[in-house]
């Protein structure tokens, strides 16, 4: 059957249902979607050498008759080897392969094999163990640059590689150009085609280095493209231009006094608001600094200037956290403030809806939820996101969106972010800095412990919990492991191996375990990501309210929860984490007057993880340690996709590929200018790309 980009991968040879879900899950559906899935690294598999003159240590192919029927024997149960005396012209060696017993009837007397591996030891003890072996007069993966992908359950390397090359074979040619010719010129970028074959099945290191950088390119300015088209989707109209009312008017509300930064970053907003441009400020702040007030300080001054403002959470959590400290204060000055999650539904949601288009309610904090199709507004006049990472950036675009003009936008993140990177998610963007924390706050303690304090940190939990206090203990979320059985048909291609499950101490046992023996008589709760958020919710409402003592969590209590009561933090398997996301947790303590403490537990005795762990046991600062984090971790962690909420990037390393960022960018403006929104047909492929890529944050083109 003729392949086509289009075609379901079920039509491929050996992929029945069951591989075609495995698939599904790394997003694999077409042979379009193959041909897009990059390797993640290579094999050098081309060194050929014989026997006799195989270096030490390094794999090489060899091209090897078998010489006597091989031999099967089961050492215990679960461990069988096949060993078979394979030779060339200049000597013989023994393949030994653990676990393989079909093997047996597969490799026959007399044929020929090309087998890639080491060959160790000397003289008549010459062996390999696990080679690659395929028939000499069928090889496809040895004598050659190997792809090595990402993998999941079910889905083996050979697997994948067999897949792509019978994809790349039959249809790389049908693969669209989507950059116009002139652009490829200018910047001396490859052709679909010769990239998609050699990113995968590369001829050398120079095609691989050159199908890459076409890719890359490629990526980036698709990325930038639609950011573009996010940010000329917004009206040209001239911003709102607000009053200023007495500043002391609003310093009155509060409880306490603001700090010289949390000031600073109040009179940078007002001097945009009032500007008769629309704001577009980023305030960066490290967690507890106070960011919550300058959201306030700006709901106000909307409402002062009969504007309508949004406020959008990343989880109901949040949003009802900031609804509960913000309507008091707010109330007091004659907001009207409502409250928008997923929760509020039927009869409830009707009236807010109609609240927020007559423009009875002046604020409404929420979640995503303020993005459905109902929500009207009567004047949104200022946009507000907290932890704006949370969000894609179509979401951003989607709310802001809604009001008739364009609004005020100001976003909130405790992730510092280098000013590249917040260009293209941005644009012209101003960044305000809240670098003070309010006064009186005593920094959290910090230790990294190994597993025989464990005793002595429970005593300690009893301790605070005795005194009144309350604890968090964070553990990793549950991993997915990798497929530890072999695939038959694996047998030519596996030597690697397997990742070991790993063993994370799953929250739900442990915290069954915490209950029973280790806090019998404590008030222990339990949230992770798989509940539903009302059960989140409910189990979080009753640690806030002071109902546990303490609380076993998934990371899901990383963003924004604030318990003043909460003075311990202790992380389980903290080398599992990133600095950036324990100095986020370690946020969630040291909130109120008590002193609190940081406990990093970790098992690990590998030196450079314990040093990084220090880290945090060294500084507060949220700036220092993502720098840290960044230096030590690379920025392939760092810039996950949920740091900035930008969509995945296949292939391109936002923090790494700035060079050809910047060149995308500037590509990209250009294009745009000459043929703003893509409309002229020769453009179609491209735009049709550029809206797969951001397909996966919903609907931002249309
Ligand atoms: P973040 O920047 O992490 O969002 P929040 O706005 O949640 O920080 O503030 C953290 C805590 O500090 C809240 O309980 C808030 O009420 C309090 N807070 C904010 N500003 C001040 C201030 N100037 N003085 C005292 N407490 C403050
Ligand atoms: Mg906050």
């Amino acid at each position: 059957m003729a392949l086509t980009v289009k075609t379901g991968v079920e039509a491929l040879p050996g992929v029945g249902p069951a591989r075609a879900r495995s698939l599904a899950r790394l997003g694999l559906t077409t042979v379009g979607d193959l041909l897009r899935y990059y390797p993640r690294d290579y094999e050098d598999r081309r060194k050929s050498a014989s026997i006799a003159s195989a270096p030490a240590d390094v794999p090489v192919c060899l091209t090897l008759m078998v010489a006597e029927p091989p031999r099967l024997s089961r050492i215990r149960k679960g461990l069988e080897l096949v060993r078979v005396r394979l030779v060339d012209d200049t000597g013989s060696l023994t393949a030994t392969f653990f676990n393989q017993a079909y093997l047996k009837d597969v490799l026959r007397t007399g044929e020929t094999y090309v087998c890639f591996g080491k060959v160790e030891g000397e003289g008549a003890r010459r062996q390999m163990t696990n080679p690659v072996c395929e028939r000499a007069d069928k090889v496809r993966f040895t004598g050659r640059i190997l792809p090595v992908y990402r993998l999941t359950h079910g889905v083996s390397n050979n697997l994948l590689a067999g897949l792509t090359l019978r994809c790349v074979e039959d249809c790389a040619a049908q693969v669209e150009e989507s950059l116009p010719q002139e652009l490829r010129q200018a910047h001396q970028l490859a052709e679909a085609e010769f990239a998609v074959r050699n990113v995968h099945f590369p001829a050398d290191e120079n095609a691989l280095a050159v199908a890459r950088r076409r890719l890359i390119f490629e990526e980036l300015f698709y990325l930038t493209c639609g950011m573009a088209l996010l940010r000329t989707r917004r009206d040209k109209a001239a911003g709102f231009t607000f009053r200023l009312p007495p500043e002391k008017s609003f310093l009155d509300l509060l409880p306490f006094a603001l700090t010289g930064a949390q000031r600073r970053v109040m009179r940078e907003m007002a001097a945009d608001l009032t500007s008769g441009s629309p704001m577009n400020r980023l305030v960066q702040g490290d967690v507890g600094s106070g960011k919550t007030m300058l959201a306030a300080y700006g709901a106000w001054l909307a409402a002062q200037n009969e504007y309508q403002c949004a406020l959008m959470a990343p989880t109901e959590l949040l949003a009802e956290q900031h609804y509960r400290s913000l309507s008091p204060l707010l109330e007091r000055a004659g907001l009207r403030v409502g409250l928008l999650t997923g929760a509020v539904k039927g009869k409830a949601r009707k009236q807010l809806y109609a609240a927020l288009e007559s423009g009875e309610l002046d604020l409404v904090i929420g979640t995503h939820a303020l993005l459905s199709e109902g929500v009207t507004f009567a004047n949104l006049g200022l946009v507000v996101t907290d932890e704006q990472h949370r969000f894609g950036v179509g979401q951003r675009a989607a709310l802001s969106a809604k009001a008739a003009g364009q609004p005020h936008v100001l976003v909130m993140s405790a992730t510092p972010i280098p000013r590249t990177l917040a260009l293209i998610i941005y644009g012209d963007l101003d960044v305000s800095v809240v670098d003070e924390l309010p006064p009186g706050r005593s920094p959290v303690e910090t230790y990294v412990v190994g597993e025989d304090k464990r005793q002595r940190m429970y005593n300690f939990v009893r301790k605070l919990v005795g005194e009144g206090r309350q604890a968090y203990i964070v553990c990793p979320a549950v991993e997915e492991k990798e497929d530890p059985e072999m695939d038959r048909e694996d047998f030519w291609n596996i030597t690697k191996p397997y990742r070991q499950e790993l063993d994370l101490k799953a929250a739900v046992t442990y915290a069954e375990a915490l209950r029973t023996q280790a806090f019998p008589d404590l008030r222990v709760g339990l949230v992770h990501g798989k509940m539903k958020s009302k059960e989140k919710d409910a189990v979080m409402t009753a640690f806030a309210a002071g109902k546990l003592d303490v609380l076993v969590s998934t990371t899901v209590i990383e963003v924004g929860v604030d318990v003043p009561n909460a003075a311990l933090m202790i992380v389980e398997n903290a080398d599992r984490f990133g600095l950036s996301q324990l100095h986020q947790l370690r946020g969630r303590v040291g909130r109120g007057k008590h002193q609190s403490y940081c406990v990093l537990v970790t098992s690990t005795h590998n030196q450079d993880s314990r040093e990084r762990l220090r880290v945090l046991a060294k500084t507060n600062d949220g700036f220092q340690i993502a720098e840290e984090d960044l230096r030590l971790r690379g920025p392939g962690d760092f810039f996950g996709s949920r740091q900035h909420g930008l969509p995945q990037m296949g292939i391109a390393d936002l923090a790494g590929d700035m060079r050809v960022l910047k060149e995308a960018q500037t590509a990209a403006e250009e294009l745009l200018q000459a043929d703003p929104g893509l409309k002229q047909p020769e453009h179609a492929p491209l735009l049709h790309r550029v809206k797969k890529l951001f397909a996966e944050q919903g609907d931002v083109f249309n």
